[in-house]
């Protein structure tokens, strides 16, 4: 089955001869090499995965790697199909034949991989983050698709290759976290039917679902407990800011790591007294993650980038190296 196309033969602002030409310059690679962001999310690491794992059934040679300075796959998504394809950013070619980037607005955002787009013969972006900067040879972004893996699961289909259950596992990571579970405005006709597409591959949408939100190590909770007493509710902020931190040390008392507290956010966000909820994480180098969510009555991603930070209008994020107290000082003078 492929996707609905327009009559020009895109699905959105990609252009007909756009993908052509991404189909004409994989399709004669012998060795491609594939790169998501760092810190990577079920849409970056699940496209990625899933185009990889459709690749290499074509006979190509495929690495997978993301640009993080200590690799290690968030434990979230081990489960995930095409593990084996992934290397360490240490291993990955210096100056690829044919590099190509899921999920990634910024070239900063390869982390460590930065480099190796610089010396790329050609160059493939497919995003979907309305901020693209357009930074490839060839930019396959659309910013009306749900997720990253609405534009892999158009590529795999336009090279002509089979969509499987462990390529569909990948892609269905991908759509059903960025839509958080089908609740997001995204949640399109389009998504639901991509989801069917995926779903009649037989893949087990109750296992991905309790892999992804419905498990974690007994210190998760303790760590929330914490995290949830020293929450703060600020509602003549903007919209009301409700505002929560996760130090290294709250981790490291109940040995949690880094990526087993993504999820927190969504907790934080419920608040209804607030537009904006915030979570400042600290990571392991001491270094603090900043995840902001809106309910739309505030761009995040504009008030993220302020930070040198970016991200989706409702879900955005920044890094900053300032005490709690002057990010979220920074944070009030911009909301
Ligand atoms: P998160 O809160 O980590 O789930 O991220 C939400 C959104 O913000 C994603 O689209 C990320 O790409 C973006 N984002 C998070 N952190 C950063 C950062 N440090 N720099 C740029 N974008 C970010
Ligand atoms: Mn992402
Ligand atoms: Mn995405």
């Amino acid at each position: 089955m492929t996707p609905d196309l327009r009559d020009d033969g895109s699905a959105g602002p990609v252009s007909g001869q756009d993908w052509a030409r991404a189909v004409e310059l994989i399709s004669a690679a012998d060795e491609i090499a594939l790169a998501c962001h760092v810190s990577p999310d079920g849409d970056a690491l699940g496209s990625m995965l899933g185009v990889g794992i459709a690749l290499r059934a074509a006979g190509k040679r495929v690495t997978a790697s993301f640009g993080d300075r200590r690799f290690t796959v968030p434990r979230l998504l081990r489960f995930l199909p095409g593990q084996e394809l992934l290397a360490d950013p240490a291993h990955y070619p210096a100056a690829p034949e044919v590099m190509v980037t899921f999920d990634v607005p910024t070239v900063g955002r390869l982390g460590v991989l930065t480099g190796n787009t610089a010396k790329a013969h050609e160059l493939v972006v497919l995003d979907h983050h309305p901020s693209n900067t357009g930074f490839g040879t060839l930019n396959l972004v659309d910013p009306g698709a749900a997720a990253t893996a609405v534009l892999a699961e158009e590529l795999i289909h336009r090279l002509g290759l089979p969509v499987d259950k462990d390529i569909a596992t990948c892609l269905y990571v991908g759509l059903v976290t960025d839509t958080g579970s089908f609740r997001h405005s995204s949640t399109t006709p389009d998504a639901h039917a991509m989801a069917a597409r995926l779903l009649a591959t037989g893949l087990d949408p109750e296992k991905i679902a309790r892999e992804l939100w419905d498990r974690s190590p007994f210190g998760y909770l303790k760590v929330l407990g914490a995290v949830l007493d020293r929450v703060r509710l600020e509602p003549e902020v903007g919209g009301g800011l409700v505002w929560t931190f996760v130090t290294r040390a709250d981790r490291a008392a109940y040995g949690l790591p880094y990526d087993e507290i993504e999820g927190m956010i969504d907790v934080i966000r419920r608040t209804d007294q607030a537009d904006v909820a915030t979570i400042l994480k600290e990571d392991d180098d001491g270094v603090w993650q900043v995840s902001m969510r809106s309910k739309g009555g505030v761009d995040v991603s504009r008030v993220s980038a302020a930070l040198g930070g970016g991200g989706h209008a409702k879900a955005a994020g920044f890094t900053s190296h300032q005490p709690i107290e002057e990010t979220i000082e920074s944070l009030r003078a911009l909301l």
